[in-house]
């Protein structure tokens, strides 16, 4: 039985939690309940089968609960490449560890990434948006709908896309922001996320620690150059025009160029509470626009992975 703290919190709502995150692999379980109903989309399937099915299985979950996942694009670390391989002899690719009711939602730009990897074409629903966003599309029809806003972001060659997810509950709307790799910040970027309850936005390096690391310049100038990640500073700033109305959560730390303790810094004098997410460590699950009593409570700044792990966190 899953702890009491890890199981998938039972009250209607929207609720987030990071299962990992950062170059070695990300994904994440939002959970849509209402009135009884219970639905599971996953963003990314950047770990292993294997381990995501132990982490999901700490919350009282399994594959066959997912109904839906939103990849934000096809880099290893963001759809691991065993979910695309048959499991035994004769059966389809991916057939066996996707499961066959699941939509894959992927951007018409990363369609042939798809392919490559493994993901079986009728489980791929496609979509299609720009810089500005200007695509639309729902999921969890049935709970009152999930609206999605996707926008494509300045990751490498093909992009990105970050995500808006508004759910229409039983006690009002609660808006979520989802955006890693961005590459950089645009004003479009910022207007697409502006006030939402939780912002959940990549926190990459510090700046001094990338400059000063062995790394080669080369691959300094792709991080930091405008199409591979954000440094803590352009977060926080990030972080602020867009004003989250109850926390920040911060995604994809450098192993080698951040600490939990510098990105946390960095949004220190930020508009709202800051979780940072962790490589190794999955967060609480995050409600999603809370009350606000409850975001009173939940305003506490939590560092997975320091000390003092989960003091004062309000997990559902
Ligand atoms: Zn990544």
């Amino acid at each position: 039985m899953p702890l009491t703290e890890d199981a998938a919190p039972k009250a209607d709502g929207v609720y987030l939690r990071v299962l990992a995150s950062g170059s070695a692999g990300n994904c994440s379980v939002l959970l849509f309940r209402r009135g009884g109903v219970r639905r599971v989309c996953l963003v990314d399937l950047g770990l292993s089968p294997r381990r995501t099915v132990r982490l999901l299985a700490e919350c009282g979950l399994g594959l066959h609960d997912v109904d839906d996942v939103l990849v934000t694009h096809f880099d290893a670390d963001h759809y691991y490449e065993s979910w695309g391989r048959p499991a035994r002899r004769g059966e389809a690719r991916g057939e066996a560890m996707i499961p066959r009711h699941v939509r894959v939602r992927v951007h018409e730009r990363h369609a042939s990434a798809a392919a490559r990897a493994g993901v079986p074409a009728h489980l791929v629903v496609p979509f299609a948006c720009g810089p500005s966003g200007g695509g639309v599309f729902e999921i969890q029809h049935d709970l009152g709908g999930a609206t999605v806003w996707p926008v494509l972001t300045a990751h490498d060659a093909l992009g990105s896309v970050a995500y808006r997810i508004e759910h229409h509950g039983s006690d009002g709307a609660a808006t979520l922001g989802f955006a890693t790799d961005l590459g950089r910040v645009t004003d479009a970027l910022l207007e697409h996320f502006r006030g939402v309850d939780t912002m959940a936005i990549e926190s990459n390096y510090c700046r001094a620690m990338q400059l000063a690391s062995d790394r080669p310049e080369v691959l300094k100038h792709r991080i930091m150059g405008g199409a591979g990640h954000l440094s803590n500073d352009e977060s926080a700033a990030a972080v602020r025009e867009i004003s989250p109305r109850t926390r920040a959560v911060l995604l994809h730390l450098s192993r080698q160029c951040n600490t939990p303790e510098a990105a946390q810094r960095a949004h220190d004098a930020g508009p709202c509470g800051v979780v940072v997410t962790s490589q190794h460590t999955p967060t609480p699950w995050l409600r999603i626009g809370a009350s606000s009593s409850e975001k009173a409570r939940l305003h506490p700044t939590v560092c997975i992975g320091s000390r003092g792990l989960f003091d004062g966190v309000t997990a559902a």
